[in-house]
């Protein structure tokens, strides 16, 4: 059989290749240290189960609105209203299986042959290839360390032309955890005003796990002249502890929100209207348990960025959101390991973690940032305390 020339573009999320490597070697009896885990450890909670449940006890068990319940798109709304003073109606609201699906189909949506996406490197290991996917070109954009891992308006302005459709914002990211400021947003939105012809597409899947007073700023809120051409994305998985129940949601312009719709049609009627029900009293439902739980997550960045940043060869920005950090290990790369190989790549020595101390991480060059690992602290203080010693003592024993 042949496939099409789409598939044949792209290969699979290395981050879900990562995570069914570390499922196969777990089932072979390794006891592995995973911190490639791109999902919150902690458990959906209870009221949000209780009204899946209930959902399905009333009846709630049937096709939906394409874009989702009247319901959910309020809670939605009210949502944006109160974060970012947006005022998005529900029928500029679309609710889909995941942000990773609603991203997809705004790509689906509006890419041609040819046209081209501005994509900030370190990416989400996704955007290149669902972009390509959708027969369009990836635009990479480097943002060094120095820079913050951001975008700066000389590199977006450098990168835009008659074929950019859309720039890519995520914040925070994954994987650096960096923030756009409100001012870096508004200097990054001047330089899209003079091109009217781009679109942004921000995925803010993070902006409830973040460690500085106040709020994640998103675009649309703060530049309002550029909240039409803004696709904000987001969904419950990573704030409510809820990735397996499929919920993410855009808002955007009616004209994209009618063309995503018009696909979600016929690609699958709705989203899980069980998950939806779930969705929305998460949305709706007490939201203290969020901040205990980004309480938890903080003390373990504090403490994963100074068993880093305390080992020779390693070094880590403090990430401002998310619960990832971006390792720099270019002190480890030329070096040897005990049985004389070369550390030649941030592959290698992920490799070498994992051959030598059973520590899974995620190698830079999957994100678009060679000289770099990935560890996700979406895990328990036990697994990470270990990890890093190990991580600690590899980087000890290479000569
Ligand atoms: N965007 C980013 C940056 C992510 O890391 C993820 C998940 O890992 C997603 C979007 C998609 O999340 P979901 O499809 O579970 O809503």
């Amino acid at each position: 059989m042949s496939t099409a020339q789409r598939v044949n573009r792209i290969k699979p999320s290395p981050s879900t290749a990562a995570a069914q490597r570390v499922r196969e070697l777990k089932a072979q009896g390794l006891d592995i240290l995973d911190l490639t885990v791109g999902e919150p450890d902690f458990d959906t909670p209870a009221h949000v189960k209780d009204a899946a449940i209930e959902a399905m006890r009333q009846g709630a068990t049937k096709y939906t609105p394409v874009n989702g319940t009247p319901r959910l798109r309020a809670a939605i709304a009210d949502r944006l209203r109160l974060r970012h003073g947006l005022d998005c109606p529900g029928d500029r609201i679309v609710v889909g299986g995941g942000g990773k699906q609603v991203i997809f189909l705004a790509l689906m949506a509006t890419l041609d042959a040819g046209d081209e996406v501005v994509i900030p490197a370190p990416y989400w290991v996704s955007y290149p290839d669902m972009v390509l996917a959708n027969d369009g070109t990836p635009v990479i954009v480097d943002c060094p360390e120095a820079d913050g891992f951001k975008l700066t308006p000389e590199r977006l302005a450098r990168a835009l032309t008659d074929r950019t459709r859309w720039v890519v914002l995520n914040s925070p990211s994954n994987p650096t955890g960096a923030v756009y400021t409100a001012g870096e947003l508004s200097a990054l939105a001047e330089v899209l005003l003079d091109h009217p012809h781009v679109q942004v597409l921000t995925d803010e899947i993070y902006d409830e796990i973040w460690y500085e007073p106040g709020r994640v700023p998103s675009m649309a809120g703060v530049e309002p002249r550029l909240t039409d051409r803004v696709f904000l994305t987001n969904g419950v998985s990573k704030t409510y502890a809820m990735t397996g129940w499929r919920i993410g949601y855009g808002a955007g312009n009616a004209e994209l929100v009618g063309a995503i719709n018009t696909l979600q049609s016929q690609i699958s009627s709705c989203p899980s209207s069980i998950s939806q029900a779930a969705a929305t009293a998460a949305l709706t439902g007490d939201q203290s348990f969020v901040r205990d739980r980004v309480s938890v997550y903080r003390g373990r960045r504090d403490d994963v960025v100074k068993r880093i940043n305390d080992t020779p060869g390693l070094s880590c920005t403090p990430p401002s959101g998310g619960f990832y950090a971006f390792v720099n290990c270019a002190g480890v790369i030329g070096r040897r390991t005990p049985s004389g190989d070369e550390i030649r790549t941030d592959e290698d020595f992920a490799a070498h973690l994992l051959e030598s101390r059973r520590v899974a991480v995620i190698h830079g060059a999957a994100y678009g940032s060679p000289g770099y690992f990935r560890v996700s602290f979406a895990t328990s203080h036990d697994i990470l305390t270990a990890a890093c010693e190990g991580i600690a003592r590899v980087c000890a024993d290479l000569s």
